[in-house]
């Protein structure tokens, strides 16, 4: 019997019948309350709204069943704490970006956006209708979660510095926040990376802790108000280009619910997954064009060269990756042949549109 009917049929015979104990707590076991925690400030309402938006469309298509209380960066745990707190099971949810959780295992760079890799709609293509969320599951068993795609930001900006930036060499001894496996690459250019919380690059860069960050792209940026401490406003986020967030659910916890329940989690998130990209993409340029007519900043794109030397520094952490990771060499072998054979047709379509209407 599917758990609606039920919850009906068990209404009726108690509406007609006398107090049934077991029935009332039949019907009680049929709502949930979760807490979920998060790795964004409430002040981003996009990002923190992938989260936001997860509850509630969880609570309309259980018509109120599943109720989940979303709890921003540092109410309950850190904002890159957020992993352990579910995998441990101290909260039921949680929403972060994969790629936070490197330190702990490189293969998570995958499932928010790796350097030169998929854009929004080619990840959601490699996770929705490829292999991505298979292999995703085989790698958060391992600790005890579950994740489901909840938010993309789309094509991010390179990120907001001090300084020009002509070549790699202009890297060296930068002090930079950016996560994920583009920290690992910039590393690898000379830089000093460092990986902050939402909420925390703004007065590191501020008080000159860091020289360079990156977030997410104007609309965000506007709100953390780098615009009024750093000069130069790079594009394009080779680093991100098409990060996915994740709802993250303990597994103890969503393998003890009832299946319209899970199936419920994971259409929920992907109902969020659209709307923060829909979002962004509404508001992104509206944001542009108030920090560039704020006139204290000058927008850039990296020089071919510099890109192509990041990307070379990419293919060689992947590489190392796969010779020392299993798991990382068998997402990297399903991954590459799917990254490049999209590209293949959406240069002929995607690309082939995009190049004769924006010329
Ligand atoms: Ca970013």
């Amino acid at each position: 019997m599917k758990r609606r009917d039920f919850i009906k049929k068990a209404g009726l015979v108690a509406a007609s019948a006398s107090f049934s104990p077991l029935m009332f707590a039949n019907a009680q076991s049929s709502r949930f309350r979760f807490g979920m925690v998060t790795s964004w400030p409430t002040a981003l309402d996009t990002i923190f709204g992938g989260a936001t938006n997860t509850a509630k469309f969880l609570a309309e298509i259980t018509q109120g069943d599943v109720e989940v209380e979303v709890f921003p960066a540092g109410a309950q745990v850190g904002g890159l704490e957020v992993y352990d707190a579910v995998s441990s099971g101290a909260f039921e949810m949680g929403h972060t970006a994969s790629y936070y959780y490197v330190g702990k295992d490189f293969a998570h760079g995958f499932f928010t956006s790796i350097p030169f890799g998929l854009n929004a709609q080619q990840h959601n293509a490699w996770v929705l209708s490829g292999n991505g969320q298979a292999l995703w599951d085989e790698l958060n068993e391992r600790d005890n979660l579950i994740a489901f795609p909840a938010g993309n930001t789309g094509v991010q900006m390179g990120g907001w510095f001090n300084k020009e930036i002509n070549s790699a060499a202009d890297l060296q001894g930068l002090k930079m926040r950016i996560p994920g496996i583009g920290g690992q690459v910039m590393s690898r250019a000379g830089a000093n990376v460092q990986v902050l919380a939402g909420g925390e690059i703004f007065q590191a860069l501020e008080r000159g802790v860091i020289d360079a960050t990156e977030w997410v792209g104007p609309y965000d940026d506007e709100i953390l108000g780098f615009n009024t401490v750093a000069k130069f406003y790079y594009a394009p986020g080779w680093h991100e280009p098409g990060p996915c967030l994740g709802t993250y659910v303990n597994l103890d916890t969503y393998n003890s619910l009832p299946e319209d329940v899970q199936d419920a989690i994971r259409t929920a998130s992907h109902a969020a997954n659209v709307q923060m990209l829909a979002d962004y993409d509404a508001r992104n340029n509206d944001a542009l064009q108030r920090i560039l007519a704020g006139g204290n900043v000058e927008l850039r794109t990296f020089p071919t060269e510099y890109l192509e030397t990041l990307e070379g520094f990419t293919d060689e952490i992947l590489e190392e990756q796969a010779a020392s990771n299993q798991l990382f060499a068998k997402i990297l072998d399903d991954w590459r042949p799917f990254r490049d054979s999209i590209r293949a047709f959406h240069d002929i379509s995607e690309k082939a549109f995009l190049d004769y209407a924006i010329r």
